[in-house]
């Protein structure tokens, strides 16, 4: 055996540091021990250790020696390699012990055989040497009255014989402990098998699975089939949905777990003994370490005495490869959410835009979130020009619907200053913002993203539960992401909304084009049984220019249509038809209906406008049962007609189609 794997082999038992490695197989065992008992090192040894084992050995030979008759009278005293006396049960007088202490000296010094004189007879010191090796292990000798120097022979040669059965009780002693040890280190090589095989079979489950949950049920199972004793739970860092109770969440903060969060904290393994109401247990703490960080710690408690070491080392093991495959797992869940988030992201992106109307967006953005994420309520809000208020533009919350709030109002208030989202697990305990949304439903879950549209807030949205800690981690991470395409879809739908917008309106007089009346004259004409138009028209308008300049002008020509807006319902459609002329259709009045309005704002402008001008109205009606069919055009005409004669009879005045 070579220095090196002997010194590998060198495993501390009992205190005792062998040369040699016990042997392997049955056959070379009885040899190999015999060697190995004779290679004992006792200077290399424990001292307290050899010296207890001396002082047994010591015990067992002189029991062995009373049972004999002695040949001699003789006053036995017996030492270990060091010169301390073992035998001090006599209590033999002073001065034989100083004779027996000076026998020792001298038999250590000549490492040999001594004889002494002493006051009445002989003292004799032998050593007792080691099996082969031969090291001086003790010094046996006694102290004879009334021997004669004929007879100091034969009592060295019974002294040597006794230190030679003295040798063997020490042998005999030591071999005990040897095979006690073996049979321990046998059963620990058993039971460390056993875990080693658990811990096999745990590796190849765990790197089979790639469902976390089924994971971390596997390390439970493992753990209890291991120390039924025992309670194990594990503390997430982060939130992970199980469907196991065992599975909780861990607190960083406050002392609920401290043990928890420092092995947390330091990616180790930590255990302390404990008193549980069963008893002294072990509490252990061990992390749930992957490559990339530490995902939880696993927290057991079992009874003393069921747990060593070796159990520790296997728990650790054990925790180690539940967090890399929990990692895997992990990693191939994100993946495949990934993968299906992309897909979720790529439909709604494709949805959203299959329409411009934002009414129809905002209402398909609400249906998809609340599916989504199956949450109970939705609101879409959205900031106001201005950026004083902001309105919420869809909810499936009735009593929120429309309603306009303060810009730094509630958790859209808090998204608008701060411009980051928010994951609320649980209202009632916050506390600290009133919601109405939160108040109405009573909701406890909460997450909110803000719609960003070219890097400026344009409103958000906010999904709730009733059910406290319901949206998870992930949830608020994807409503960041969907959260822009939406923004985008809104802003998009907005901005063509504006864009029809201004391109249906007049921008001087905020009334109506000519071509949008004209279309929807056309559209009412297929559907109703009749209507009626009234043109208006500013009465010597040139002259109002002339006298006041063309921006007061201007100003006339908008106090006359802000008149006309008011007087009508909001069915009628007012636009400007051209210059200072504007038409209103109201869709289903005849004539007459038609004139009472046309009255009524010629004189609203009399009255109203400053500096002050008056209006002429030419009215012209269809009915579906009339003679002819009247086009836009003949209706325009006669209304024309009626206006020219208006303006012709002295001009303020309202004129109904040809009857005038
Ligand atoms: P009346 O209709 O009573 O016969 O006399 P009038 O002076 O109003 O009629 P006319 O058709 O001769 O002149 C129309 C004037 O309206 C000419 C133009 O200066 C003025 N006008 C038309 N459009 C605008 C406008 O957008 N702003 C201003 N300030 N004036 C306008
Ligand atoms: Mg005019
Ligand atoms: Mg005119």
């Amino acid at each position: 055996m070579t220095k090196q794997s002997r010194d590998d082999l060198m495993q501390p038992l009992n205190g005792i540091t062998y040369l040699a490695s016990p042997p392997e197989n049955e056959g070379e065992a009885r040899s190999e021990w015999t060697h190995w008992l004779g290679l004992l090192d006792i200077t290399s040894h424990d001292y307290p250790y050899i010296s207890s084992l001396l002082q047994s050995a010591y015990d067992d030979w002189y029991d062995e020696m009373q049972a004999h008759p002695a040949a001699y009278r003789a006053v036995w005293f017996t030492a270990d390699h060091r010169g301390e006396l073992l035998d001090r049960r006599q209590g033999q007088p002073q001065n034989e012990q100083a004779a027996a202490l000076k026998a020792v000296r001298d038999c250590l010094v000549r490492r040999d055989w001594v004889v002494s004189k002493t006051e009445g007879g002989y003292s004799i010191a032998v050593p007792v040497w080691t099996r082969r090796t031969r090291e001086l292990i003790a010094v046996l000798g006694c102290s004879i009255a009334n021997l004669t120097e004929d007879g100091i022979a034969g009592a060295r040669a019974w002294t040597e014989m006794s230190a030679l059965h003295f040798r063997t009780c020490f042998y005999k002693r030591f071999e005990d402990i040897f095979v006690t040890d073996m049979l321990r280190v046998n059963k620990q090589a058993k039971r460390e098998e056993h875990r080693r095989r658990i811990l096999f079979q745990v590796v190849q489950k765990l790197h089979t699975q790639i469902d976390v949950d089924s994971v971390l049920t596997e390390v439970f199972e493992r753990i209890a089939g291991m120390y039924p004793a025992a309670t194990v739970e594990l503390l997430m860092s982060q939130d992970h949905l199980s469907r196991d109770p065992r599975v909780k969440s861990l607190q960083l903060q406050g002392d609920r777990d401290p043990m928890c969060v420092s092995a947390f904290m330091e990616g180790r393994m930590l255990r302390a003994e404990k008193r549980g109401a069963d008893g002294e247990c072990l509490e252990i703490a061990a992390p749930l370490v992957g490559k990339q960080g530490v995902y939880g710690v696993f927290h057991l408690l079992i009874p003393l005495g069921e747990i060593d070491e070796v159990d520790l080392q296997l728990i650790g093991m054990l925790a180690d490869t539940a967090g890399s495959a929990f990692e895997n797992a992990k990693l191939y869940e994100q993946s495949n959410l990934l993968v299906s988030e992309l897909r979720l992201i790529n439909e709604l992106a494709q949805r959203l835009n299959q329409s411009l109307r934002p009414k129809e967006v905002f209402k398909f953005a609400t249906d998809e979130l609340l599916s989504i994420f199956k949450a109970e309520y939705c609101c879409i809000s959205q900031i106001d020009k201005d950026g004083d208020f902001f309105e919420i533009t869809a909810s499936n919350v009735p009593s929120l619907s429309k309603e306009n709030f303060p810009r730094d109002y509630g958790f859209s208030g808090l998204v608008f200053a701060t411009r980051e989202p928010i994951i609320l697990s649980d209202y009632k305990a916050y506390g600290k913002i009133t919601s109405r949304l939160m108040e109405d439903t009573g909701a406890r879950s909460l997450i909110v993203a803000p719609l960003v549209v070219r890097g400026e807030v344009i409103g958000a949205i906010m999904l709730a539960h009733r059910e406290e800690r319901f949206f998870s981690y992930d949830n608020y991470k994807l409503l960041q992401v969907l959260s822009s395409h939406i923004g985008l879809a809104i802003a998009n739908a907005s901005l063509h909304a504006e864009v029809r917008r201004m391109a249906n309106h007049d921008m001087l007089t905020e009334l109506y084009a000519r071509h949008y009346l004209d279309d929807r004259i056309q559209e009412h004409q297929k559907l109703d049984e009749g209507g009626s138009l009234i043109i208006v028209d500013i009465d010597l308008f040139k002259q109002v220019n002339d006298t006041y300049g063309h921006q007061a002008g201007d100003k006339i020509l908008k106090q006359v249509c802000s008149i006309i807006k008011s007087t009508i319902r909001k069915t009628d459609i007012a636009a400007r038809w051209g210059g200072e002329e504007l038409a209103v259709y109201l869709p289903g009045a005849d004539a007459k209906c038609g004139q009472q309005i046309a009255e009524s704002i010629r004189y609203r402008v009399a009255m109203e406008t400053e500096p002050q001008v008056t209006v002429s109205c030419g009215i012209a009606e269809w009915t579906r049962d009339g003679s002819e069919k009247i086009s836009v055009e003949s209706l325009f005409y006669l209304a024309d007609m009626a206006l020219y004669k208006a303006k012709k009879n002295g001009r303020n005045q309202t004129r109904i189609g040809l009857d005038a």
